[in-house]
């Protein structure tokens, strides 16, 4: 089958700074793929060279077979939601949905009909009528979605489109738009910097650091099996444990993970002292200092909260702990 996008060794470099760097992916058709990664590690650079807005410094993308380096933003089969929405404000929600379409040269009665579909897959019909600035925030995202979707892309590119929403509608969005995306069966690529979001509704995770891809694979094998410390820090906070720590556990000598909730506090095991205790509501947070290592174990409600300065003994199951052995950083 046709991969739906494709990075062969693409860079984009500004001036000194690598925003891209020799970057290799492959995206399936009716994937819903995220790229995750900290504030300037290249993800928004990706997305614009998909759409078109930048050009490669070097290296080839595919956007379903066809070669795009010749093919300008308007011609490829792909739309953008920006995180910001971009709505024109003067502009009625339908006419903002239906302005894609005039520019392609629809008809105004064709344009509407398309719109009020549109609106209605967004669960927003009816609301055509009104100005963005009488909507919410999270109604607003919707005429962005909608906006994007009327023009029946084949790629949709979504840049962090949930960040301006408040984490209750957000969460609610995360489960709208993964419907969504199952419903239409086309090409989502989803820009975000929150690791719950990415884990939540992606088939496949790409990890980004400094214009590099760390990782790319299922949320369960970035979560479980992360392939770096940097992944292992980044997605979901784990202990990255020093190769001399466990080597005295395993005999190996190698980074390894330990997921705060995979360790409990029991009487026997290596020995901690306990630092400080963070109540975060549905589990406690305590932090140790083990061997010199700073470590996190989140303790579930109802445990016995240990108390500053005592020594606590930890335990986890064989296969929490994992091995970095491919990584050197
Ligand atoms: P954020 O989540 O903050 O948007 P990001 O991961 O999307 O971050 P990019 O926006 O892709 O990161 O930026 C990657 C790097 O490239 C950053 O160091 C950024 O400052 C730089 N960069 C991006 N666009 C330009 C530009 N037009 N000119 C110069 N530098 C740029």
């Amino acid at each position: 089958m046709t991969t739906a996008v494709r990075f062969r060794g693409v860079s984009r470099h500004f001036g000194n700074v690598k925003a891209v760097d020799r970057v290799d992916l492959e995206v399936a058709p009716s994937e819903f793929f995220a790229m995750l990664g900290p504030s300037g590690s290249g993800k928004t650079t990706c997305l614009r060279l998909i759409a078109g807005f930048e050009q490669p410094t070097s290296g080839e993308i595919e956007i379903f077979g066809a070669e795009s380096s010749r093919v300008p933003p308007y011609r490829r089969p792909v739309n953008t939601v920006f995180q910001d929405y971009a709505l024109f404000p003067h502009l009625s929600v339908t006419e903002n949905v239906a302005y894609g379409l005039m520019i392609k040269g629809l008809g105004k009665a064709e344009r509407r009909r398309a719109a009020e579909e549109a609106l209605e897959l967004v669960a927003l019909p009816g609301y055509g009528g009104r100005k963005p600035s009488d909507l919410s925030g999270g109604q607003r995202q919707r005429v962005a979605l909608a906006r994007a979707l009327v023009n029946k892309p084949k790629v949709l590119l979504l840049d962090e489109p949930l960040g301006a929403l408040d984490l209750k509608l957000r969460e609610a969005m995360q489960e709208e738009l993964k419907t969504l995306q199952r419903q239409l069966g086309i090409t989502f690529v989803f820009v975000t910097h929150d690791q719950g979001e990415a884990l939540s509704m992606a088939d496949r995770v790409a990890v980004f650091d400094q214009g590099k891809i760390q990782q790319i694979g299922s949320p369960e094998d970035i979560y479980d099996r992360p392939d770096t410390p940097f992944v292992a820090d980044f997605v979901g906070s784990s202990n990255v444990l020093h190769p001399e720590l466990v080597r005295k556990l395993t005999g190996k000598s190698a980074h390894a993970s330990l997921r705060p909730e995979a360790i409990r506090l029991t009487s026997e095991g290596p020995a901690a002292t306990v630092q400080s205790c963070a109540f975060l509501g549905s589990a406690t947070r305590v932090s140790l200092d083990w061997d010199g290592e700073q470590v996190a174990v989140l303790l579930p409600k109802g445990a016995e909260i240990p108390v500053p300065g005592q020594t606590v003994h930890l335990s986890w199951e064989a296969d929490a702990l994992y091995l970095m052995e491919g990584a050197n950083g």
